[in-house]
């Protein structure tokens, strides 16, 4: 293999700049051996509603329990059906599943790759109506809609809290790629429904130092609920337990570095914009209007989580880019409704055309806050190369 010209992710450059401060952090909590709850988590979960301008926010073990946990906040379980995107990571449909529900997909939008509020409409409509409640077409009860913020861009919540508020059904989204867009009225991703859900795995634009997630609330009492069902289902009462629960909490270790990262998320997300706005340059410029690489575009309500681009014989390329010492990954090679593991829901090949065109053009290229400034013309450069197009100089 050739030596590595740009890294699709670098973490320890962005250590690099903190590692002061999150040993002293990390130090502090040792101190107090207090690694469970505490000051440090309160802490953090305040300055985090503060920043996402949300009532409460409660730290979970990861973003995968945040999903969990806001569907049982929600009652959502046996009986029930959840309408979610088959083009995200697995856990936004597996996490419907271990609620009792059942997961349902409709198509995505192909310009932003997010669920489509059209066929949601679509789907919506095609469900039975019997009074108050809406039958799926399994004939479980259909309370919610699971969009996701996918790459870093908001998905069209005000129209599908819409279409939600008609049927009277939840929003719960997965923002987990998202934190910190913002709509351009100011509100942030996850916290424009009910029930918002974050990851802080290590890739996100906020990474811990391991696993960790949140559950954003726009109500001190599904906060409350949360945090019940994520400590045993116990209410307070000495080892008295009102629900079934788990173990699911951010570790004091976790709010420690995660508060010193904050404050600088702004900033790394308009350096991802930075980077995403000069990858949107250099594309034009090197293949102009009648170009093989469809590209996201310069969006106001999106933080690059991912910079991803739709390129012909997406695989052959990928290879040519890996050659010319160029990483770049495929997110996601399989839709979701695809999966091996929901093989039991019945979908086939051609059900949602769209995610599964996304599944076969999608790329990923390197795009993170610490990018080298000369990295997106090496990555265009070679783009070029292996599309069989002479870069110009
Ligand atoms: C990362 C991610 C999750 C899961 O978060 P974890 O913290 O890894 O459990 C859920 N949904 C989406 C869209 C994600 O990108």
């Amino acid at each position: 293999m050739p030596d590595v010209r740009v890294r699709f992710l670098d973490l320890p450059a962005q250590y690099a700049t903190l590692a002061d401060e999150m040993r002293a952090a990390v130090d502090e909590v040792f101190g107090t051996q207090a690694f469970i709850l505490g000051a440090r988590v309160a802490g953090f979960e305040a300055a985090l509603a503060r920043y996402l301008g949300a009532a409460a926010v409660v730290g979970v073990a990861s973003g995968t329990d945040a999903l969990y946990l806001a569907l049982r906040a929600a009652d959502i379980g046996v009986g029930d059906a959840v309408l979610t995107t088959p083009f995200s990571f697995v856990s936004t449909a597996t996490q419907i599943a271990r609620a009792g529900a059942r997961p349902y997909f409709a198509d995505i939008e192909p310009a932003s790759f997010n669920l489509d509020p059209v066929a949601v409409r679509r789907w919506l409509a095609a469900c039975r109506r019997d009074g108050d409640t809406l039958h799926a077409p399994g004939g479980e009860r259909v309370r919610a809609i699971l969009p996701v913020h996918l790459f870093g861009r908001m998905c069209d919540v005000d129209t599908l809290a819409a279409l939600a508020a008609d049927a009277a059904l939840e929003v719960v989204e997965d923002a987990a790629q998202a934190i910190g867009a913002r709509s351009a009225d100011g509100r942030a991703a996850g916290a424009m429904t009910r029930f918002g859900c974050l990851s802080f795995y290590p890739t996100k634009n906020l990474g811990g130092a391991g696993d960790g997630g949140a559950v954003i609330c726009a109500r001190q009492t599904d906060a409350a609920t949360v945090r019940t069902i994520a400590r045993q289902g116990a209410d307070g009462g000495p080892y008295r337990h009102v629900l079934l629960g788990l173990a699911s909490r951010l570790d004091a270790l976790q709010a420690a570095v995660l508060a010193v990262k904050l404050p600088r998320l702004d900033e790394w997300n308009a350096a991802r914009r930075r980077h995403a706005a000069r990858y949107e340059e250099l594309i034009a410029a090197t293949f102009g209007v009648d170009r093989p690489v469809w590209t996201p575009g310069l969006v106001a309500a999106h933080v690059y989580h991912q910079y991803v681009v739709r390129v012909p014989d997406r695989d052959r390329v990928r290879a040519g880019l890996a050659a010319d010492g160029i990483e770049t990954q495929v997110y996601y090679p399989i839709p979701l409704h695809l999966q091996p593991c929901f093989a039991n829901l019945g979908y086939k090949p051609g059900d949602l055309p769209e995610a599964e065109r996304a599944s076969r053009e999608a790329l990923a290229l390197p795009l993170y806050p610490e990018l080298p400034e000369d990295a997106p013309a090496a990555v265009v450069a070679a783009l070029a190369r292996a599309l069989g197009r002479i870069a110009p100089r």
